[in-house]
């Protein structure tokens, strides 16, 4: 039985599956969040700007979701439309370009590309997020970021009226860990990245490189949203937050991880509250004691 008539108006109109009342736990990194009005999965662009369109008109937002790697929902639950893009996975590879939908995974990307012998994106080993995730984000570390190979992005805009439109890279407004697309609330479809051309078993060795030392400096066994607050110029957030002497800092179920002072993990049953508490605990020390204001990298949805 549909208790909304939101719901209701989406369910009519849209192909893909609608849960309604989904816990967004389910669907976050971090294994925490209360339900949203209803949880949608598109399964192509005009499926998504139809969830977009019936939300609209019933007056409802709507936040769109990949694996959610880097979200934070409140504990109880958001009066949304959680619109989650998982199941436009498609890519395609052309040359030296890879289109992938917005629900594509990083990991899936990066596999067909060293299939192909295609370099540039080993970057992305490790990042557990969506292409329209990493793009909107402008994901990335020290060796390379989406920015460095995303040529073209497909999104919709619902600015003035629904309208899909192709944005070049230099449209999309990339910065770190931010873009145009996510301030301006577009919806990332799919994205068209050029890579180079290179050797398999020198890409495979990078990747795994990278992996490897990914499992050395981060808690990888615990849930997480990976790190918790952006480097501020020129120095490192999480040595800041290790020489302000919190690793190990705990509030209820969250915890600053020993292993990576920008983590913030959770050690079992943390909740948003004790997460945003502890984010709070950390921002007011470092500010204390080096009067850097920390911005955080997760997105906080409330
Ligand atoms: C263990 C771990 C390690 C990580 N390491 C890194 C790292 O090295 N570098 C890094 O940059 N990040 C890292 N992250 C964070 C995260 O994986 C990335 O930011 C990733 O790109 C987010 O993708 P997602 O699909 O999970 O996005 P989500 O968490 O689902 O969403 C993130 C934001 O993007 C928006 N969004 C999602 N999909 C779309 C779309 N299709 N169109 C428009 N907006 C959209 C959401 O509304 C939200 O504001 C890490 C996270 C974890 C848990």
């Amino acid at each position: 039985m549909t208790l909304s008539p939101i719901v209701d108006s989406i369910r009519k109109i849209v192909r893909g599956e609608v849960l309604e009342r989904e816990p967004l736990a389910k669907h976050t990194s971090y294994r925490i969040g209360g339900p949203a009005l209803a949880l949608v999965y598109p399964m192509d662009v005009e499926d998504a700007c139809a969830v977009i369109e019936a939300s609209r008109r019933a007056g409802a937002r709507v936040i769109v979701l990949g694996h959610g790697t880097n979200v934070l929902f409140c504990d109880e639950g958001i009066d949304a439309i959680v619109m989650k893009t998982t199941r436009m996975r498609d890519i395609r590879v052309e040359g030296r370009r890879v289109w992938a939908q917005a629900g594509a995974s990083l990991s899936r990307v990066l596999q067909i590309a060293m299939e192909h012998g295609l370099s540039g994106a080993e970057f992305m080993a490790g990042i557990p997020g969506t292409v329209g995730g990493a793009v909107a984000m402008n994901a990335g570390t020290s060796a390379g970021s989406m920015a460095s190979v995303t040529r073209q992005v497909t999104v919709i805009e619902s600015r003035n009226g629904l309208k899909v439109t192709h944005l070049a890279a230099e449209q999309a407004g990339f910065r770190y860990r931010g873009t145009r697309i996510l301030d301006e609330g577009m919806v990332v479809t799919d994205a068209s990245l050029e890579l180079a051309q290179g050797d398999a078993a020198e890409i495979r060795r990078r990747t795994d490189e990278l992996l490897e030392s990914r499992r050395r400096t981060q808690p990888l066994d615990l849930p997480s949203a990976g790190s918790v607050f952006k480097n501020p110029p020129g120095c490192a957030a999480g040595r800041l937050i290790e020489e302000a002497g919190l690793k190990g800092a705990c509030r209820g179920g969250a915890m600053v991880s020993p292993v990576h002072a920008n983590f913030i993990v959770n050690t079992g049953g943390a909740t948003a509250s004790d997460v945003l508490a502890l984010v709070e605990d950390v921002r007011s020390r470092v500010r204390e004691r080096t009067g850097i204001e920390l911005e955080t990298e997760i997105k906080i949805v409330r």
